[in-house]
């Protein structure tokens, strides 16, 4: 079977895009890796961003600006703004409820933020979208090669149920989400671990921006699983406090602005403060017991079962890598990558420039709305049709004996050596590592390592510290 458009991801950008290449008729297949919902947009607890009105939109472009460094890219940035007023009544004539109330989130001059389901906005909004598309689903399937000849994308191929086949489409869309799994300490869903980043690379695609990894300041780590638990940026915006074990709230130290700075701020002085020797916790006893669970259900609930005494007892906290700003570069106006007549790329894989250094909090749902809608409307638009030409399939060793060994100690040495602060001999350290274990492991495994080498090399390449980016040198 040949379809109109293959989507890579069933986050909420895939899923965006197949709801308008649904309702113009097109046939689409979502090809995702595990289960529908392994995905960081399933995880998504403080919410989508989207302007008040007509005034806010300037308030909010110059929030974006200034958390991102005035690195973002202008245009990109007033699409994103202005989109998010008409996003807003699009998803309301869908059918969709946010919570009642707007919230703050850090670095936002403005409350802003909708939320649903108290802290499980991007479960509530999963779960809403994906009862209502009417795609093709391939799950537990890996996309290992994208087919490509020139400038046109002819489908991709699969691990599926441990048969390698290819599946061919009209147009493909990546939206394979970011880089999570490359870091020992991470928020992202098991799922995403930058493979399609690296795979682009393969094909000679650029990426950009890829020294410009967000870490999350709040993350509660002492969790069995390597996904760990994010305490939304909204608990901090509702008078949260960042203390140490004396109490101390020592933020203000780095930040005038204490708990509401930006977040590449926080975590750096969370870090520091922890390399001094002391503990950090979140502090949450402001809120009533009853307004914490409603409000933040999620997280009442797993710190619960952590044996944490919610709301009374401080929570132990360590920043994580959170979220990729960089990716593979598209057209903003119809989110095509760069030099491709019918390849897509959409969400967190994607570099729009819209987030700059440092993504504003609650920023990235809303560039998933935003710049799916407009792959989805290309597509529609350019009704581009493939020929049918059949390719190979790569014949390289997917998995080898000692993939999982490798992985985790380059989640280890992405961790010390290429995250919160950096220096040339750090970098250096973990570009001599990758390099000299690429080849050692299975193809899959090997993406990873491409991903991890392009943000070594671009965080090599910046010298001066920007936005998240911090050079110690
Ligand atoms: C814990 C957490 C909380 C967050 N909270 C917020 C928030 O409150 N507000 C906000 O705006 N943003 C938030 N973010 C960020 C936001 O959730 C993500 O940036 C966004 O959801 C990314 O969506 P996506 O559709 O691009 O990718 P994802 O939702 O991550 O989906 C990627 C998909 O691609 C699939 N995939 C990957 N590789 C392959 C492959 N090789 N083959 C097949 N399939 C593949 C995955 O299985 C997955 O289905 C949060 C992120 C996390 C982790």
């Amino acid at each position: 079977m040949k379809f109109d458009c293959i989507i890579i991801g069933s986050g909420i950008a895939g899923l965006w895009s197949a709801k308008f290449l649904n309702e113009a008729g097109k046939k689409t297949l979502i090809v995702t890796k595990n289960q529908v919902w392994d995905c960081n947009s399933f995880y998504a607890q403080g919410g989508v961003t989207m302007a008040i009105d007509e005034n806010d939109v300037p308030i909010h472009i110059e929030d974006t600006f200034k958390a991102g460094s005035f690195h973002n890219k202008k245009e990109a940035v007033e699409i994103l703004s202005k989109a998010s007023l008409s996003l807003k009544k699009e998803l309301l004539d869908y059918g969709f409820k946010f919570d009642p109330g707007v919230t703050k989130e850090g670095a936002h001059s403005v409350k802003r933020v909708y939320h649903a389901g108290g802290d499980a906005t991007g479960r509530e909004l999963h779960r809403f979208i994906f009862k209502k598309d009417k795609s093709y689903l391939l799950d537990e399937a890996v996309v290992f090669d994208f087919l490509l000849e020139d400038d046109v994308a002819y489908g991709v191929s699969v691990l599926h149920k441990n048969r390698k086949y290819n599946i061919y489409a009209n147009n493909v869309i990546i939206a394979s989400g970011g880089v999570g799994a490359l870091y020992k300490y991470d928020t992202n869903a098991r799922t995403i671990s930058g493979d399609l980043q690296g795979l682009a690379v393969e094909k000679g695609i650029k990426l950009k921006d890829m020294e410009m990894t967000q870490f999350h300041p709040t993350v509660f780590i002492e969790t069995r699983f390597s996904q760990k638990l994010l305490l939304t940026e909204a608990l901090r915006g509702e008078g949260a406090h960042i203390i140490d074990e004396n109490g101390k709230r020592f933020l203000f130290e780095y930040d005038k602005r204490g708990e509401l700075a930006g977040r590449d701020i926080v975590s750096r002085a969370i870090f520091l403060h922890q390399q001094k020797g002391h503990k950090v916790f979140l502090d949450v006893s402001m809120f009533d017991e009853e307004y914490f669970k409603k409000r933040f259900p999620t997280i009442y609930q797993k710190l619960r079962d952590y044996d944490i005494n919610i709301p009374y007892e401080p929570i132990p906290i360590s920043p994580a890598f959170h979220y990729m700003m960089g990716g593979i570069e598209v057209d903003i106006n119809s989110s095509k990558v760069l030099g491709f007549k019918n390849l897509y790329a959409i969400g967190e894989v994607a570099y729009t420039g819209v987030h700059g250094a440092n993504r504003l909090a609650s920023n990235s749902l809303l560039e998933c709305f935003v710049f799916a809608k407009r792959a989805a409307e290309d597509i529609v638009k350019k009704n581009f049709k493939t020929d049918n030409i059949e390719f190979d399939i790569e014949k390289k060793e997917l998995f080898k004996k000692e993939d999982k060994k490798y992985k985790n100690r380059l989640r280890e040495v992405m961790w010390e050596k290429v995250g919160i602060i950096r220096t040339k001999r750090g970098l250096n350290y973990a570009l001599e590592f990758i390099e000299n274990s690429m080849d050692k492991v299975g193809y899959l495994t090997k993406l990873r390592f491409v991903t991890a080498k392009e943000i070594v090399k671009a965080a090599l390449k910046r010298e001066k510290p920007l936005g998240t980016h911090f050079r110690k040198d």
